[in-house]
């Protein structure tokens, strides 16, 4: 990551001075500022990765020029560019209204009861205040009520929408919208983003979403507001759909892409299989933007410069939590709005949040009203903050994403996600988007075991990849064929850790 400041001694040193997290009271709703944040220094995630494993490297082959950057532009420059401390001062204000409205749900009753709204003088009073609960705890409480409500519902009348989250652990579970955020909420915060990354008026967009995920109701209802023009082809985003979207994109020549990255390689493949050249069928797309897996910069630079694309975004964050950031043109991390979620990192072991450059696990709570509200909710992703200023101007901190805790290795005393492997990986062509797997035999390993997909053997083609992986993470590394990986949604950037049981192998994924 380009800003990112990985090496050395941040996790183990205590807190370094952050980019910020804050929020503008934008729409006026928000208290003014005051105070700092600041994270309690605790102990790392072991060592950071050594070298451009560590942090993902930024850009691929889109290098952010000034003229990129100002072309994008800012929707809500004020707001977008507010300086860092105003903007924690802000969101910490929020987070004190959001703190007395959540202790008044029924979830919260309890586990809120001994915290005082106006005691929280800090970021760090609030990590020291309120516990974090994960979607286990909702699924329990689901189970518990034998209602689709959890107690978590922040309305003060019957939502405009309801929602489904993504079935992590095996269990969707509801949230709900109002009207204020549906119209100036979250999809403000969307509508920001898409603007950030060159979505303009009167544009054709391709939207590939399925319409349960709340992303697809706040593109939709960003998109309305900035005057897009919405083509929807039917099939939604799964792979076996890729025909349908082939026909929609020579039909309707959409100028942007809205779709998740295993939609976006499943189309190339097909195009290919089809005898059809993808930059013909994607001639008239400037944009893609893509959510669901991390896009390491060897995927980035192939769809591009396959598909033609003047860039690829990224997008990121989660339906469990209702959060999300977008990278902007420089590529480096993804923004997260500070009116609008608040983001900490924490130590996987000890739960102390971690300074930025620390991996750990991404905790969110919501800083706007009228939705389900989550409140230190532990996402179980793996990220870290990023330090520093953005290329782009914009003060919002930003933050990485590598994929689910539960698809993760620890070798050596370092957290280490699916992507890394992927990242170094895609930098040799013959195993660009290649699937993998990361092979956990114990909590603590010494070695990383990876299996590539049978169907890519090739001479010599494992000790090849051992090697990038031995000096791109900097430890010991196995690499081994296996047989044929399974590519299913998400499959591509192979998350997927086999796990031997009673039953034999199995496929953890979110
Ligand atoms: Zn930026």
């Amino acid at each position: 990551m380009g800003a990112t400041t990985l090496a050395g001694s941040a996790c183990a040193e205590g807190p370094r001075p952050s980019g910020g997290a804050g929020s503008p009271a934008s729409r006026g709703e928000g208290p003014p500022l005051s105070g700092g944040a600041g994270s309690p220094a605790s102990r790392g995630e072991g060592p950071p990765l050594s070298g451009g494993a560590g942090s993902r490297p930024s850009g691929g082959a889109v290098t952010p020029t000034k003229a990129i950057l100002s072309t994008h532009g800012f929707l809500e420059e004020e707001i977008e560019t507010m300086p860092a401390e105003q903007l924690r001062s802000a969101a910490l204000a929020r987070l004190r209204d959001t703190l007395a409205r959540a202790r008044g749900l029924p979830f919260y009753r309890e586990r809120l009861a001994h915290v005082e709204p106006a005691a929280i003088g800090s970021f760090a009073d609030f990590a020291a205040a309120v516990p974090t609960f994960t979607k286990a705890d909702l699924i329990a409480e689901l189970r518990r009520r034998g209602t689709w409500e959890t107690g978590i519902e922040a309305l003060t009348g019957p939502p405009a929408a309801v929602v489904l989250t993504s079935g992590t652990l095996g269990w969707p579970t509801f949230a709900q919208l109002g009207r204020f955020e549906l119209e100036d909420g979250s999809a403000r915060e969307v509508q920001r983003e898409l603007w950030m990354d060159g979505m303009r008026p009167g544009m054709r967009v391709a939207c590939q979403y399925p319409a349960w995920h709340h992303l697809s109701m706040l593109d939709g209802a960003a998109l309305q507001a900035i005057g897009a023009r919405v083509i929807c082809p039917w099939g939604t985003f799964l792979p076996r759909f890729c025909d349908h979207a082939i026909e929609l994109l020579a039909c309707a020549r959409p100028e942007y892409v809205l779709s998740v990255t295993t939609m976006l390689h499943a189309i190339l493949e097909r195009a290919l299989a089809r005898g059809i050249e993808p930059a013909a069928l994607f001639e008239p797309v400037r944009f893609a933007m893509v959510a669901g897996e991390p896009v390491s910069p060897g995927q980035r630079r192939r769809l591009i410069e396959l598909l033609g694309l003047e860039d690829l975004f990224e997008r990121g964050g989660g339906s469990d939590g209702l959060w999300g950031g977008a990278e902007c043109p420089a590529h480096a991390g993804h923004h997260v709005w500070s009116d609008h979620h608040h983001v900490e990192v924490l130590d996987v072991r000890t739960r102390q949040p971690l300074p930025p450059g620390c991996r750990g696990t991404v905790v969110v709570s919501n800083l706007t009203a009228e939705r389900s509200l989550y409140v230190r909710f532990d996402t179980e992703d793996l990220g870290e903050l990023l330090d520093g200023p953005c290329q782009c101007g914009r003060t919002h901190p930003r933050i990485e994403l590598y994929g689910r805790l539960a698809d993760c290795v620890r070798v050596r005393g370092r957290l280490l996600a699916p992507y890394d492997a992927r990242a170094v990986l895609d930098e040799i062509p013959e195993l660009v988007g290649v699937p993998i797997v990361l092979v956990r035999d114990g909590d603590e390993m010494e070695r990383l075991q990876v299996r590539l997909d049978g169907s890519a053997c090739a001479e010599q083609l494992a000790e090849i990849a051992a090697e990038h992986l031995r000096a791109g993470l900097g430890i010991p590394v196995e690499v081994r064929f296996g047989g044929p990986l399974p590519r299913r949604f998400k499959a591509r950037m192979s998350t997927s850790l086999p796990r031997q049981g009673p039953g034999g192998a199995r496929w953890a994924r979110r």
